[in-house]
This record gives structure tokens, C-alpha cells and sequence, in this order.
């Protein structure tokens, strides 16, 4: 596919968004454990039509906006109005097409914008429209008054995408006492054709506080698990740490860190299903400063990662494997602790052992092995 014409995507979130309640501007609250901002950011970011993204921010929200989106994000400080808010972001672009989304509306979809940027190849400008499904009528008073045919009718989403040069020219003469709806109407008002593409039902505006759930139950979770693996030498001196649990044996643990081998095997696994590489990664055995640590700040650690990752982890499953002690006994209170580290009810933690009936090194009593499966959601990128 060759590239289309040069395409930038303005972000609008420069509104107070007072509606939605709560001391944040809504478009910096979370959805699935992202900001709202940062999903419409990512949608155009990684789509192939479009060559630059710019966020246009309410003034002193920069820093706020680069603490989510990472420094290298395009801002633009925006003005009074939506309207001031646009020509200002307008400015900053060097491109032949625009294209002009709401940061309320987090869940674009790749396709929406497939179509928009289509339709600028014989528009002025494209909207994205859904139909209107319930009747319509007038409220009179709080009474019940005349039907409004809905017939033609349709809701305006956006992006909306217009050539750069007639969005200018539309600014440009738009009356500086008049406020405008949206930027298609603008670029109508100068005699452009605005073409009507499909929009989506997953880019309804994010208004009210009760909008937010409706919003987290469309996003698209994907259900992953991974594998962790890990062993430790057992040896005599040294205390046992089995998943988070102090032990009482004649034998300890030895290694990197306090050595538990089953928090270690949970935490690779945990990274694996973020695919964010391995313990090692994370904390090299080499540097000293892991030297005895407390395994259950690894554990946190790779959960944190899934969270930021908008991720929830939905269960955890290990296997022990040694010939002595004998796990059985201290089940529950290991079941407990990962539990409490991980944020995750009883049912939610499986924790098995088993014995190589005294075979390898397991059978032997020279070490102790653990595995681990993880499972987690995490929204689909
Ligand atoms: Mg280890």
C-alpha cells in the first residue's frame, strides 16, 4: 500500500471537562487503567495513515500530559474556546490533511479512520456519523411534545477529517462572535462538501461519571497466560522462603535475593504474559543491592507492570516441587500471602506441590523448583 497523502491527527483535550465530576479534568482520568487521553492518543499514533499526532492541552496541563504520554508527545497549549483550541493546534500543522478528534471519545478504532482519511480524497471533509435509533421528541415543559422526524437525521462523531487548507480558510473567515459546533460545520458554512462516513458505537463521548463504566465494558480486554520456571539450591545455614512464607526446615534456600524460588517462578511468569522480559531483567543478580532482598518486592513489582499496563491479573497457579519439607502443611498461609500481594481473592490462587519420587536433584533434596502460570487481561492494543 503506498502512503497517502501527508496526515496529522490534533487531539483535543484542552476542555475542563467538569461534567464527568472529580478534581481531574476528565480526559486524564482512567479507562481500563489508562487515562482516557492516552487511548485516543495510542489509536492514531499507531496507525499507519497517520504521520504525526499533536495533543492540544489546556495551558499549564503540559507537564501533566507528557507525565502520560512520555516526552516525546507534540503539545500545543489551546485556547478559550474549542474553537481558539483548534486554530491553535491548527497552526503547529504541516500537512494536507487533518484530522480533528475529541480526547472524550477514548475508544477510536483503526477502521473509523480508514475511512475518514478515504473520504478526504474527494471531500473537503469527512465526519464520522452514526444513525439515529430511538424516536425523538420535543420536551415541552417536562410534558411530552411533537415528534422530530428522524428520518435523515444522524449523531455526529468524530475524527473528522478536512484538507488542511479549507479547515484554515473555514477559521479564517468563521466570525470571531460566533461559536461553531464543530469543525464540519465550518468548513459547510465556506461551501465545503463534508462527506457522511460510518462511524462506531465504541467512540460514544465519555461525559457523565456513568459513562466511564459503559466505556471500560466496550473496551476489548485479550485473556493472556504465560509460564515461569525457576530453581534454588538448597543448603544448610540458610533460612527457607517459600512463596513469601518463612519455613522452618533443617535446610534454607541460597541466591540472589532471599532465593524464594516460588515467587521467583510467579514473578517470571507474570512478566511473561506482558511479554516484559524475565526477574533478571528487572533485577540483575549481578548488583548488590538484590543481595538478600525480600522476593515479595519482585513479585509487586511485575504486578505493578501488569497494572500499568491497563492489565488485571485473573488467577494464579504454582507448583512446587521438592521431596522435603513437605508443603502441605503451610498451603494456605503461602496461599495467603501471594494473595495479599497480588490483590487476588483465595479462589483466584492455586498453589500445588508435588516430589520427583526421589529422583534428579529435586529428589535428592539439593534444591528446590518451582513453576508457575499466570493469567491475565490486558486491553487490546
Ligand atoms: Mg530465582
Amino acid at each position: 500500500m503506498t502512503k497517502g497523502p501527508r496526515t496529522v491527527a490534533l487531539i483535543m483535550a484542552a476542555g475542563s471537562g467538569s461534567r464527568a465530576g472529580g478534581a481531574v479534568a476528565k480526559q486524564y482520568a482512567a479507562i481500563g487503567g489508562r487515562a482516557m487521553l492516552a487511548h485516543a492518543h495510542d489509536a492514531f499514533a499507531r496507525h499507519p495513515a497517520i504521520d504525526a499526532v499533536v495533543v492540544v492541552v489546556a495551558p499549564g496541563a503540559e507537564a501533566q500530559t507528557r507525565a502520560i504520554l512520555g516526552d516525546e508527545v507534540t503539545l500545543v497549549t489551546g485556547g478559550a474556546t474549542r474553537r481558539d483550541s483548534v486554530a491553535c493546534g491548527l497552526a503547529s500543522v504541516a500537512a494536507e490533511y487533518v484530522l480533528i478528534h475529541d480526547a472524550a471519545r477514548p475508544l477510536v478504532q483503526a477502521a473509523v479512520i480508514d475511512r475518514v482519511v478515504a473520504a478526504l480524497a474527494r471531500h473537503d471533509g469527512a465526519t464520522p456519523v452514526l444513525p439515529v435509533a430511538d424516536t425523538l421528541a420535543r420536551d415541552a415543559d417536562d410534558a411530552l411534545g411533537d415528534v422530530v422526524p428522524r428520518a435523515g437525521l444522524v449523531r455526529i462523531q468524530t475524527p473528522q477529517g478536512f484538507r488542511v487548507d479549507r479547515l484554515r480558510a473555514a477559521h479564517t473567515a468563521w466570525p470571531a462572535d460566533e461559536e461553531a459546533t464543530d469543525d464540519a460545520q465550518m468548513v459547510r458554512r465556506l461551501g465545503g462538501t463534508v462527506a457522511l462516513v460510518q462511524g462506531d458505537p465504541m467512540l460514544e463521548k465519555v461525559t457523565h461519571p456513568e459513562d466511564f463504566a459503559t466505556a471500560e465494558a466496550r473496551l476489548a480486554f485479550e485473556t493472556r497466560s504465560a509460564s515461569g520456571f525457576d530453581v534454588h539450591r538448597l543448603e544448610a545455614g540458610e533460612e527457607l522462603w517459600l512463596g513469601g512464607v518463612l519455613i522452618p526446615h533443617d535446610k534454607g534456600l541460597s541466591g540472589h535475593s532471599d532465593a524464594d524460588v516460588a515467587l521467583h517462578a510467579l514473578t517470571d511468569a507474570l512478566l511473561g504474559t506482558i511479554a516484559a522480559g524475565d526477574i533478571g531483567t528487572h533485577f540483575p543478580p549481578s548488583d548488590p543491592k538484590w543481595r538478600g532482598a525480600d522476593s515479595a518486592r519482585f513479585l509487586r513489582h511485575a504486578a505493578d507492570l501488569v497494572a500499568e499496563r491497563g492489565g488485571r491479573i485473573d488467577f494464579v497457579d504454582l507448583t512446587i516441587i521438592c521431596e522435603a519439607p513437605k508443603i502441605g502443611p503451610h498451603r494456605e498461609a503461602i496461599r495467603a500471602r501471594i494473595g495479599d500481594l497480588l490483590g487476588l481473592a483465595a479462589d483466584r490462587v492455586s498453589i500445588k506441590a508435588t516430589t520427583t519420587e526421589r529422583l534428579g536433584f529435586t529428589g535428592r533434596g539439593e534444591g528446590i523448583a518451582a513453576q508457575a502460570m499466570a493469567t491475565v487481561s490486558v486491553p487490546r492494543a
